[in-house]
């Protein structure tokens, strides 16, 4: 037999509705909260992989022939997609270069200037980066910048992206590119990085006389670059992008970047390294 329940509160047909009413605005509260979190993750500049990618495995150890690389002359192409990107990553690897003579030519896909944001003066960010830059690679001696100009934040791996690196590729002749890992990226990185790697990945194909490809800020390094010895003038270097890092935020970024380098020259038992993903192209 059912007893129905005795109860003071409203009806049934009232509580449902109230709590219909709930959860309704339950839902566009949080819908509302997630569409504007998409939204913010879909206008800024930087990715994050939900689902981690899985790492070549095995990755077995290579040799791009470093006496090869860090030689008087060596013909290097280095890709990069902002001001500030060589020394972050590969400080102490373009110190050695510079001392050993090779000819490094810089390519900088966009000028950082964060013409995306909607406050910035991006003619003024334009001028000091480029200055900042053109200050860095003198310093470790880069033989030529080239300035792509393509929209800071907004890079995308198009046609005229592709060919445009071709073309300095075919005008500088290297043996050995190096830019950014586009397949093996850390898991959270900033998406023109990512295009900038893929970008070239296309291009060098298309140029097809490189011998050597290293793709650093990788996940999946096979050659380890030992920069114990050159980390003070890396450390310098880092301080002249005095737009990007100063005062606490330098040292940070500092201690952010030496992290990196400990876990890099982990691999090959040394104190700091710069880790590469490497791949031979020809065998010319
Ligand atoms: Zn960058």
């Amino acid at each position: 037999m059912w007893f129905r329940r005795k109860t003071s509160g409203p009806p049934d047909e009232e509580k449902l509705a109230r709590r219909k009413r709930r959860r309704r605005r339950r839902w566009w509260f949080y819908g509302g909260l997630t569409g504007a979190f998409w939204c913010f993750y879909i206008w800024q500049p930087w990715e994050f992989d939900f689902v981690p990618r899985s790492l070549p495995s095995p990755n077995p150890k290579v040799n791009p022939e470093p006496e090869r690389l860090f030689a008087k002359g060596a013909k290097v192409l280095l890709v990069t997609a902002h001001p500030d990107d060589s020394e972050f990553y590969i400080g102490g690897t373009l110190v050695q270069l510079g001392r050993a003579q090779a000819e490094v030519t810089h390519v900088l896909c966009t000028d950082g200037d964060k013409a995306y944001y909607p406050f910035e003066d991006h003619e003024k960010n334009r001028r000091t980066r480029r200055a900042e830059q053109a200050e860095a690679s003198g310093r470790w001696n880069a033989r030529e910048l080239v300035y792509l100009g393509f929209p800071d934040g907004r890079l995308r791996v198009t046609d005229k992206l592709v060919d445009d690196l071709v073309a300095v590729m075919e005008r500088v002749q290297p043996d050995y590119v190096l830019a950014f890992d586009g397949d093996f990226p850390p898991r959270f990185s900033h998406q023109d990085h990512r295009r900038a790697g893929e970008a070239t990945e296309k291009a060098v194909l298309k140029y097809g006389k490189a011998r050597w490809l290293m793709r650093y800020s990788t996940l999946a390094a096979n050659y380890v670059r030992d920069i114990t010895d050159d980390w003070p003038t890396k450390s310098e270097l880092l301080a002249i992008h005095k737009s990007q890092f100063f005062g606490e935020r330098l040292e940070r970024v500092r201690g952010m970047v030496a992290g990196r380098a400990e876990d890099d020259g982990e691999a090959i038992g040394v104190p700091l390294g710069e880790g590469f993903r490497c791949t031979r192209l020809t065998t010319r």
